[in-house]
């Protein structure tokens, strides 16, 4: 007999976020975190628009939204201190609802997040609670933790490790991980800044890009830099350490004054700390093993340059969450969560390569490979035109997706009706099928069948039918695309994914 459907270890960012969205669906859950208070501390400073669809959906939005600071994208300069590349968002469209980018302060995200279960009966938060190990049977998982001096067991019949860098829930399975191949030592610094951030003189800043709201890359090899313009009067600085450098010196109040002094100015300021930090990218060979998973940190780590660590992560487990919760309310068959690395690792390893082969170019320290490195950023640039830091993420390419099916694995637009609500807002969450006209489909079970005609702004989603070609598209609860077709009448849309069968025939 099992205590809960979901045992969460950690709560992080992502162990707090799948808490929400199993409890959200109804799951019994707790979580069993090892601190008795939040991390007080930013690490994460960044994240994307698929998140905010993700508190949206997890009705955490509320809380959420005020403190974001939407931002317009990435600029990296170059040793001449002239820009090499520009992933602006300012006249660009905003397909999926939100803007690309935000900045946020982890610690009052996490607060938000942990507040968004608390009121929830079947979600129970542990403190102090420490994971010791596990043991599985063929029913489930029985979870060992230190509390209080003494060791308990609980059992679940599914395990999310969201213990962080270091899981211990990881070791306990024996999971190994691949390193990428790269690891450079960087000094970050947080200051509460009361003014605009003093940037030395940049030549090329496009026309539309200030740079109060952009994150800033200088790739000077005689030192590489990251600016990040925080919520509010939060700034984040982070600084290459070059060959020789010691950590505890560079952390040393005089060496981080030295650092920051000059991007400061005369601005009232607080510094917030200073630590440092090995970037690297490395990746969980295994991502589950029988009924116990590994989530955000745990399963990967990123060097940060496109700010997608913590994205990661709660992709991870919004993917995770539909799954289990599919399984439990609709009885689908639990070989869908045999779907999870299949989908989330290739995913992770192209974003995390995108973030290497930056970091390689941005950690150059050779001046005459720099200048190189430049000249051949800015002939690729060109071709580049319009590029924002979204293109950088794929398609989910192979796992619950209608195999050769046009757009499959894409995520869904969120357009905005005349009264500014959101699509989802509109519509609501879960498996949602949207045909362009009343004559197409059948009966719909477990879906949500959305004549796009009748939604406002449905002209948006007749629009994204019309470039792909297609009449339909079964959207999945985390807004991927499941498949799309062509074609009017009974049969439009089977479930082709075994492990679907039951919840996708909705369209037969
Ligand atoms: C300098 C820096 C900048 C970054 N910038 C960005 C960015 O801009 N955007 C972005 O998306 N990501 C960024 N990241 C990455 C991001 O911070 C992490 O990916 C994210 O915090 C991971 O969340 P998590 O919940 O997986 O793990 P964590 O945040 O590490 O949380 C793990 C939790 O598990 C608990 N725990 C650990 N062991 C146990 C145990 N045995 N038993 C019980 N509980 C346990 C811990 O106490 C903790 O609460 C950055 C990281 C760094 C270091």
């Amino acid at each position: 007999m099992n205590d809960f459907d979901v045992i969460i270890v950690g709560c992080g960012p992502v162990g707090a976020l799948a808490a929400n969205l199993l409890g959200k669906q109804g799951l019994s859950v707790t979580v069993l975190e090892r601190e008795d208070t939040l991390h007080p501390l930013p690490r994460a400073v960044h994240l994307d628009h698929e998140m905010m669809r993700l508190f949206q959906g997890a009705g955490v939005i509320d809380r959420i939204a005020p403190q974001m600071r939407d931002t317009d994208g990435h600029l990296h300069v170059g040793a001449d201190h002239g820009v090499i590349r520009y992933m602006g968002t300012v006249g660009q469209p905003r397909p999926f609802g939100w803007a690309n980018d935000y900045f946020f302060y982890q610690p009052e995200l996490e607060a938000h997040l942990r507040a968004g279960f608390a009121d929830c009966e079947r979600v129970s938060l542990r403190l102090g609670a420490e994971f010791i190990g596990l043991e599985q049977d063929g029913d489930g998982v029985n979870v060992r933790f230190a509390q209080g001096g003494h060791e308990h067991s609980l059992r679940s019949r599914w395990v999310i490790g969201c213990d962080g860098s270091r899981s211990a829930v990881r070791k306990a399975l024996g999971v190994e991980l691949d390193d990428l191949g790269f690891e450079e030592p960087w000094l970050v610094i947080d200051a509460e800044v009361d003014g605009p951030v003093a940037f030395p003189p940049i030549s090329g800043v496009p026309a539309s890009a200030d740079l109060q709201r952009l994150s800033v890359m200088m790739c000077d090899p005689a030192r590489p830099a990251t600016i990040v313009p925080g919520r509010g009067n939060h700034r984040r600085w982070e600084f290459m350490l070059l060959p020789g450098e010691d950590d505890a010196d560079m952390m040393a109040p005089d060496a981080v004054r030295a650092l920051v002094g000059p991007w400061i100015g005369h601005a009232p300021h607080t510094l917030v700390r200073a630590a440092t930090y090995r970037f690297h990218g490395l990746v969980a060979e295994r991502w589950q093993v029988g009924a116990v998973f590994l989530a955000g940190d745990a399963a990967h780590q990123t060097p940060p340059f496109f700010g997608q660590g913590m994205c990661h992560g709660l992709r991870d487990v919004a993917n995770l969450a539909w799954k289990m919760a599919a399984v439990v309310n609709d009885h689908a068959d639990p070989a869908l969560l045999d779907t999870y690395q299949p989908e989330r690792d290739p995913h992770v390893r192209a974003v995390i390569g995108a973030a290497v082969a930056a970091g390689r170019y941005i950690c150059e320290l050779n001046p005459a490979k720099a200048a190189t490195r430049d000249a051949d950023i800015r002939l690729a640039q060109a071709s580049r035109d319009g590029e924002t830091a979204h293109d950088l993420i794929p398609p989910i390419g192979a796992g619950a997706i209608m195999p050769g099916s046009p757009a499959a694995g894409e995520r869904f637009i969120q357009p905005r009706g005349a009264d500014g609500r959101l699509l989802d807002d509109r519509v609501g969450g879960g498996w949602r099928l949207f045909v362009r006209s009343a004559a197409i489909g059948g009966e719909t079970r477990a879906v949500t069948r959305i004549d796009a005609a009748t939604v406002d702004d449905g002209d948006a989603i007749i629009d994204w039918l019309d470039q792909r070609g297609v009449d339909a598209v079964l959207v999945r609860p985390d807004h991927y695309v499941f498949g799309t077709a062509s074609g009017t009448g009974a049969g439009l849309l089977h479930g082709r994914c075994g492990a679907l069968a039951l919840t996708v025939e909705a369209a037969a």
